[in-house]
């Protein structure tokens, strides 16, 4: 085993890892970042690039989950769940169902706001650090709506930004039409969120966190990681080609398969993989300003810096079923109806895996079996809304200070 005193091991070079990875090392830490991959090339590769300050809603209140059944009976539904996939999905949907208890929805509810009430100032503090201030928008998100009937039914969402004091505007069809002078007359009704900024590209902040870390003195090591060195706590990791890295501290960040290593370390946590889609049109023959999501159609665009985005949609099929591209093709078809000059040429199509808990609330936390050891996961549909001050918090915690969000609701051993 290399001999590393003083050494913390990053596991997972995405959002998360790399943000934290490069706050360790901020803070005079020596950081070994080590992923099987390049940075970048997981979930945090093909996000829809929101800092979705305003979507921390748990997924299990009532006014989703009901919806679910009906969802499940259409194959252009916005939730799919892969027949063969069922069984293994079950001890995950009961805690699903176990946190849509209304008391526990005011508590998850509040967790989320917490986090997001940070995250816009720490993401511009951190884009600050790595040189891409210029690489968010100044436009908000537009979430639409027919008429006041599909208003209504969201109305729990907008309810809840006003109990946390998130801004937004409702405008009209004259107000929708100046600001987005595409989208389809079918959309009477809109909510301006403004702190929903987006990222002209979300790859390039992991990239430019990466390099930002190395040039602070931080090593990026090539490898998967297939098991740990413990003693009396954790000691250093195993990599698949027999190498062993030693550490005094190790932090857990691999995403949707993070579940695999924390189980290899008898913590299991009830991680599921929420597979999502985009399409990235490149000559998409319309120009955006805002992103836009339609919560009845649920799906988003997003203008990019290679052209618009479209994404979205669940998908539970576990970590190693192929692709289902016909998720994409679904999703550009719902987006040409609020945005009907949409032309889709010279498309991408990409899948990511979304580290999904079934209360919505990550995991970032101290290990509650082994000293030394970390958890930052579970970031589901936000890790890159959450990853600045995910960072922030998770830096405190290692470093023995007193982070500015009470950590306990989001510890490893609440399920
Ligand atoms: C379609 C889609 C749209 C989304 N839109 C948004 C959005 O608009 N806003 C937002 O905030 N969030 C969004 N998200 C969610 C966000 O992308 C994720 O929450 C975030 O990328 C998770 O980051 P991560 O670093 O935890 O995981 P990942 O980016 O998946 O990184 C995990 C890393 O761990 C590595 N790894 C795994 N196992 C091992 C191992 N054994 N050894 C070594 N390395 C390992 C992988 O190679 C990978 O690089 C979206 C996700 C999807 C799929």
């Amino acid at each position: 085993m290399t001999s590393s005193a003083g050494t913390t091991i990053v596991i997972g070079a995405g959002i998360i890892g790399t943000a934290i990875a490069h706050d360790l090392q901020k803070r005079g830490r020596r950081v070994v970042l080590v992923d099987r991959d390049a940075p970048g090339k997981g979930a945090s590769f093909g996000n829809m690039a929101s800092i979705a300050v305003t979507e921390f809603m748990p997924a299990s209140r009532p006014s989703v989950w009901r919806q679910i059944p009906g969802w499940m009976l259409d194959p252009e539904g916005p939730v799919r769940i892969r027949p063969s996939y069922m069984p293994r999905l079950v001890p995950w949907f009961l805690r699903f169902i176990a946190a849509s208890r209304p008391s526990k929805l005011r508590a998850l509810e509040a967790q989320g706001a917490a986090l997001c009430a940070r995250s816009l100032n720490d993401t511009l503090e951190l884009l600050g650090d790595v040189g891409l201030k210029d690489q968010i928008s100044d436009e908000g998100c537009l979430s639409l709506y027919t008429d006041e009937a599909e208003f209504k039914a969201d109305r729990d969402h907008i309810e809840i930004l006003e109990r946390f004091g998130f801004p937004h505007e409702v405008i009209g069809r004259q107000a929708i039409k100046a600001l987005e002078p595409e989208l389809s007359d079918k959309i009477g009704l809109a909510v301006l969120f403004p702190q929903n900024r987006s990222m002209k590209d979300p790859y390039k902040l992991v990239l430019a966190l990466a390099d930002r870390f190395t040039a602070l003195g931080g090593r990026i090591e090539r490898g998967e990681v297939t098991g740990f060195v413990r003693g009396e706590g954790i000691r250093g990791v195993v990599l698949k080609d027999g190498r062993q890295l030693a550490a005094d501290e190790v932090v857990i960040c691999a995403g949707a398969f993070s579940a695999r290593l924390a189980a290899m370390l008898d913590e299991p946590i009830p991680l599921e993989t929420e597979r999502g889609y985009h399409t990235q049109i490149m000559a998409p023959g319309i120009l955006m300003k805002h992103s836009i999501i339609w919560p009845a159609r649920a799906f988003m665009v997003t203008p990019t810096a290679g052209g618009i985005r479209v994404g979205g949609t669940v998908e539970m099929a576990g970590l190693d079923a192929a692709p289902d591209y016909r998720r994409s093709k679904v999703t550009v078809k719902r987006a040409k109806e609020a945005l009907p000059n949409l032309e889709c040429r010279e498309c991408t199509e990409w899948m990511g895996h979304r580290p999904a808990l079934p209360d919505t609330v990550p995991i970032l936390s101290a290990s509650a079996r082994t000293r030394g050891l970390f958890y930052a996961t579970g970031h589901g549909h936000l890790g890159l809304t959450y990853a600045a001050t995910t960072a922030r918090l998770m830096g405190d915690l290692i470093t023995g200070m007193k982070p500015p969000v009470d950590l306990t609701p989001y510890r490893i051993n609440r399920f």
